[in-house]
């Protein structure tokens, strides 16, 4: 189902009234973590200014120190829907376990995130597969383009054909970045499949200095869009402090991406 050759057309997917995957670029933006409703609440109205075409907050938090701050949970939640109501944003937000599905769907979350640590959580593809939400499915740390659009297929196998691959980057040798932004499996995805793929510079990277060149390679890829950790103060950030930009930066950041192509 996810393959391009039962489907040759490019899918677009309809996020609560905005369009991914068509000419237009999805821009992502937000912070790692939901801190405070002040906190999600600005950044959603300085990133709504800039242009920005959906928000993006984690609740619940896949953290790899169980020391390390775990998100604010179901209050996080209604926190980043909130924000996303006041500041006409539809929301991502990531789901750690099937048993908050229902609240996802009670909160109208518009995108269900699925992070790079569940890609082959098979029974959490298998649920959100049940449902009809559209999914933000990262590519897991060590994931080979194949077995990542097998994970797709467990969501689409379900039913939901609502899936937006994000690619995150990889691990490999080098230690520089956090991670190795791919940026030949976006050629590799749009060759393969259908399905609309965005890019996260911020996670693939871990530095706050190399998100906007890297934003603009993933769209001279041929992405379909980027997601961005946004933060209004970052050194104080609870979470990937080092890899969000500033509310300033981001709207520099959008001028160029504008420069490129329209944006949704
Ligand atoms: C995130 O988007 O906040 C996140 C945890 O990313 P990843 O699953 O790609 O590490
Ligand atoms: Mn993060």
């Amino acid at each position: 189902r996810a393959s391009r050759t039962f489907h040759p057309a490019d899918t677009v997917i309809d996020v609560g009234g905005v369009q991914i995957g068509g000419k237009k670029l999805a821009v992502i933006a937000g912070p790692c973590s939901v801190e405070t409703p002040e906190q999600i609440e600005g950044v959603a109205q300085a990133i709504k200014a800039a242009g920005a075409t959906m928000l993006r907050g984690g609740a619940f938090k896949p953290r790899t120190s169980p020391y390390s701050f775990q998100g604010l949970q179901d209050k996080g939640l209604d926190m980043l829907c909130q924000a996303g109501k006041k500041a006409h944003l539809p929301v991502v937000t990531e789901i750690m376990s099937a048993d908050k599905i229902d609240l996802f769907l009670k909160d109208d979350v518009d995108i269900i995130q699925i992070g790079a640590r569940n890609m082959q959580n098979f029974e959490l593809l298998k649920a959100v597969g049940k449902t009809r939400k559209p999914v933000l499915l990262k590519r897991g740390l060590s994931a080979t383009i194949e077995e990542w659009l097998m994970s797709a297929e467990y969501i689409m196998a379900g039913g939901n054909r609502n899936v937006i691959l994000c690619e995150r980057g990889i691990r490999t040798f080098e230690t520089y970045t956090r991670n190795t932004l791919d940026l030949s499996a976006v050629l590799a995805v749009k060759h393969k499949s259908h399905l609309p793929i965005v890019v996260d510079p911020s996670h693939a990277t871990g530095k706050r200095w190399m998100v906007e060149a890297l934003s603009k390679a993933a769209i001279a890829a041929g992405a379909d869009g980027v997601m961005i950790e946004v933060h209004n103060n970052p050194d104080k950030a609870l979470c990937d402090g080092a890899q969000s930009i500033t509310p300033d930066m981001f709207a520099r950041l959008m001028d160029s991406l504008r420069q490129l192509a329209p944006i949704v």
